[in-house]
């Protein structure tokens, strides 16, 4: 069913570039491999839009880090793998929690907004952390302070050539190597092969798989689907976190309300007025995520309501104002005020856990390789993430990549420019764009009504029959990449849904009504697919 290449053969050669590093994407992960890997190597990196349209340049809350007194790497450690719920790995876990602190301390050196009091930095409380850690930047604007720092760093420090609305298509292989990647320029149509010795996959999340999402148009899931035809391990597939506080409005991207309003003391409350997750867990609102999201699917399916409430009333309008001046700010174009009204929210998909397998090196299954932020899958999260634990992720592990790419780089003996590839045929046909359109549609319908929160067999198996129906009725792709991204969407739906499927138990985000209980005994391990090379071949 998955094709090895989405590209097929042109009808003129495509063009050439050679480097030593391409990195594919532009958000937190992808910069911090950019821009430290040009201080050695000659770097491209690649964006299928411009520099900030990313789900970095979103992020509200902050970044998770040990940096005060009362906190310790070993309580951010104890803190992630209680969250993760029995699936997180302990090696990636701790190496997360000790180099973090560093590489956050480099950020805040180059992002000269992170908030401050008394020169040191304020730490605001999230769900499921035992203390406050988390460092933000222009209250809940730590997304675009951290992306505007980082580029700027690439774009006046580093010698990086930047590519925009450069549409990566397919990763390149030969051997057994992954030696680049064939992109699509949005505006010329033209294509290129670029090669490189090394190839860092930093193209973030999947989120546009759901009819609601937080994730920005960007989130397709490229990244995975290309890795996977190239013959590298995807795993954790099934773990997709739905965030408790999407502002309740029907209308995607949805509006995330930060989860650092509750850790200043904002309430959820259902249809009675009353705050549910008192009882619930001893963390109450604060929580973590999949815990507070089944408890408020529980509160909407007895009152019948889609959505509970948020409730920041009691906090202060001051500090509601300066603590979180785009979350106010958003709200009041939508009619809403913060300081005074209780806000509709409900559970929205937010993040994948799962992705690109990697070592702790960054390094995927694939050699010439990496994989770093949301496309990954290190372990760190294991089913279920830390808030504020994924731009941590993208830092530190990109930092590990450049480390490595040293020795890879040096021991790679062949040039690239000598190898030779076969684009695959056959000739390309095309999908109408009203049937690519219609695709995107039915796939998001189907995932979102059947693969949601809380799953069962009798769902995952309808999802599965109608995405393999969808996937049957399309055409091989043309030059397109929206046809791209609905091929991407549907190698990512599929393999959600049939890790959900495998999975019969419920943990961390994976919540099975026929399965309602973790079972460790027959399930503590992870779910991982690869491409065999015969498949690949035959097609
Ligand atoms: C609203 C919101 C708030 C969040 N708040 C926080 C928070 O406070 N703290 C936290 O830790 N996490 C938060 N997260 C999660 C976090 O922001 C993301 O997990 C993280 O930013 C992902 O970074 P990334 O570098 O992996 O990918 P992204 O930032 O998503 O960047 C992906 C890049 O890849 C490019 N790309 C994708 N496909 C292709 C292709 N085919 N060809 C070329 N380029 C491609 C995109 O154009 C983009 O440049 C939040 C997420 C959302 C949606």
């Amino acid at each position: 069913m998955t094709r090895p290449y989405l590209l097929a053969a042109t009808d003129s050669e495509p063009a050439k570039r050679f480097y030593d590093v391409i990195v594919i994407g532009s958000g937190i992960a992808g910069l911090t491999a950019a821009v430290g890997a040009a201080r050695k190597w000659k770097v491209a990196l690649i964006s299928k839009s411009v520099l900030r349209d990313t789900t970095t340049f979103l992020a509200q809350g902050g970044i998770a880090a040990a940096l005060s007194d009362q906190d310790s790497p070993q309580l951010h450690f104890e803190d992630t793998i209680r969250a993760g719920a029995g699936l997180c790995k302990e090696e990636a876990v701790n190496i997360l929690v000790n180099e973090g602190p560093s590489r956050v301390r480099e950020l805040t050196e180059i992002c000269p907004r992170f908030d401050r009091a008394g020169g040191d930095l304020v730490l605001g409380a999230e769900g499921a952390h035992t203390v406050p850690r988390i460092a933000h930047a222009g209250g809940d604007a730590t997304g675009s302070e951290v992306a505007s720092a980082l580029a700027q760093a690439l774009e006046t420090g580093s010698r990086v050539q930047v590519l925009e609305h450069e549409f990566v298509v397919d990763l390149l292989t030969n051997g057994g190597h992954c030696i680049g990647a064939i992109s699509l320029n949005l505006k010329t149509g033209a294509f290129t092969l670029n090669f490189a010795t090394a190839t860092v996959l930093a193209t973030g999340g999947s989120g546009q798989v759901y009819s609601l999402t937080t994730n920005p148009r960007v989130a397709t899931g490229d990244g995975m689907a290309m890795a996977y035809r190239a013959g590298a391990t995807i795993g954790d597939m099934e773990f997709v976190q739905f965030h408790p506080t999407g502002l309740y409005s029907g209308e995607s991207p949805i509006f995330l309300i930060t989860e650092a309003l509750r850790g200043e003391g904002a309430y959820l409350l259902n249809h009675l007025g009353e705050r549910f997750m008192v009882g619930v867990h001893p963390q109450a609102e604060l929580g973590p995520r999949d815990v507070v999201v089944k408890e408020m699917v529980r509160q909407t399916q007895e009152s019948g309501q889609e959505f509970i409430y948020l409730d920041a009333t009691h906090l202060g309008c001051t500090m509601l104002k300066e603590r979180f001046p785009t979350v106010y700010e958003r709200l009041q174009e939508k009619g809403y005020d913060l300081c005074h009204d209780r806000i509709p929210v409900a559970p929205v998909c937010h993040y994948m856990m799962g992705g690109v397998v990697t070592d702790i090196w960054g390094r995927t299954t694939l050699p010439g390789l990496y994989a770093s932020g949301e496309v990954a899958c290190t372990g760190v999260h294991g089913a279920n993430r830390l808030a504020s634990n994924s731009l941590l992720e993208g830092l530190v592990f990109s930092d590990r990549i450049v480390r490595d790419l040293d020795k890879y780089i040096s021991s790679m003996e062949e040039e690239v420019r000598r190898l030779h590839i076969d684009l695959p045929g056959p000739a390309r046909e095309g999908n109408r764009a009203e049937d690519v359109a219609e695709g995107l549609k039915r796939l998001r319908k189907t995932m979102t009504a059947n693969v949601g929160t809380v799953r069962n067999e009798e769902g995952l198996v309808r999802a599965l029959n109608d995405l393999r129906d969808l996937h049957n009725s399309l055409k091989s792709p043309g030059a397109d990449a929206d046809e791209y991204e609905l091929y991407n969407l549907l190698t990512v739906a599929i393999h959600i849904v049939k890790a959900a499927l495998l999975r019969q138990e419920s943990r961390g985000a994976h919540l099975r009504e026929d399965f309602p209980e973790p079972d460790d005994e027959n399930w503590k391990h992870h779910i991982n697919f690869r491409l065999k090379s015969e498949e690949r071949a035959a097609k």
